[in-house]
């Protein structure tokens, strides 16, 4: 089967797959405390449309995948499904981005089912500003999953922390020291335009450079990492004493779209070319009508040959996707 490459020559290997719109927590720029209109029971994936989309992708050269929400740990019986893609042969890497408040109650299943890389959203060390940013209580609740995924033996780790500015900048040494007593790398997301409220504008993006000139100053020397992949989101640097690193996930002020391979998709079945896509296509209603594997890999073929250059975030033209975060998946 030909590998996946759009238009610019981009190769996609990396499917996001968001197994539910819910959320148990409420962080103000991705949704709103009233959040309703989630999608119905019915109108999200099963188990088995998901397996069989990924095998299908996998055929195409699909090797990484990553599950997200809303809060995946939200879907009944999560493992269930990791284990049933970590059986497809061609899966290569399986990762989960969670913001940790269910963690706890779910490691060790998640932990048989397969899954060692994680991801935990957490902004801040700080229980208020925790409360601010997420509007519920539930820090402790994420400092303990953490721990336990680490001493069940998960790994890589990462803290995916937004950076939303004036708010976030006594927290990102703290969060940084946290993470080298750990071994654990923190990402630090410049705030996207992703909100369902339209609270974004760039004036609120703590940039990855400011962040830098902080960690720098603060705790000591980072060097960037040699050799990185180019078409991993993150750009990764790491503290010279040799104690632990950082990633930047720079969409705002360094786009890294030239290097996509990433391809999404969401909870209730729609096939999305990136995370800013102004159209997506139908997979769901694909398969629900009888497709058989090769329709559904047309489709995907479609999908990546539809694909724009990138985000226009930074040009007049940027139109904000008509789907919020936690409708799409990080
Ligand atoms: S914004 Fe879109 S094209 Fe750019 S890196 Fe993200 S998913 Fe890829």
């Amino acid at each position: 089967m030909a590998p996946l490459v759009d238009t610019f020559g981009r190769l996609h290997d990396n499917l996001r797959i968001s197994v539910t719109d819910r959320c148990n927590i409420r962080c103000f720029y991705c949704m709103p405390e009233d959040a309703k209109n989630f999608q119905p029971k019915p109108e999200i994936l099963t188990f088995e449309e998901v397996e069989r989309f990924v095998r299908v992708a996998v055929g195409l050269g699909v090797n990484k995948i990553r599950i997200t929400g809303g809060e995946p740990l939200l879907r009944k019986d999560l493992p269930v499904l990791i284990a049933k893609i970590n059986a497809i042969e061609g899966v290569r890497d399986i990762a989960m981005t969670t913001n940790g408040v269910l963690l706890s109650q779910h490691a060790q299943a998640l932990y048989d089912a397969g899954l060692r890389r994680l991801n935990v959203h957490l902004d801040t060390l700080d229980r208020e500003r925790f409360r601010q940013i997420t509007r519920r209580d539930d820090f402790d609740r994420v400092i303990e999953g953490i721990e336990l995924c680490r001493s069940l033996g998960f790994g890589p780790i990462k803290i995916n922390a937004v950076a939303v500015k004036d708010l976030v900048e006594q927290d990102i040494v703290p969060l940084a020291r946290f993470g080298r007593e750990r071994g654990i790398e923190i990402r630090y997301i410049e705030f996207m335009p992703l909100d369902s409220q339209g609270l974004w504008d760039k004036s609120k993006v703590l940039l990855m450079d400011d962040m830098l000139a902080m960690l720098r100053e603060q705790i000591g020397p980072l060097e960037a990492v040699p050799d990185q992949d180019p078409r991993a989101p993150a750009t990764e640097f790491r503290f010279a004493d040799g104690i632990g690193g950082v990633g930047f996930i720079a969409s705002v002020s360094k786009p890294f779209c030239l290097n996509c391979n990433r391809i999404r998709l969401t909870a209730d079945g729609h096939l999305r070319y990136c995370l800013f896509a102004l159209e997506e296509m139908n997979v769901k209603t694909l398969i629900r009508n009888g497709a058989s594997d090769e329709e559904i890999a047309e489709l995907i073929r479609a999908n990546v040959r539809a694909k724009w250059l990138g985000h226009e975030i930074n040009t007049q033209k940027f139109v904000p996707p008509p789907r919020p975060m936690y409708a799409i998946g990080g």
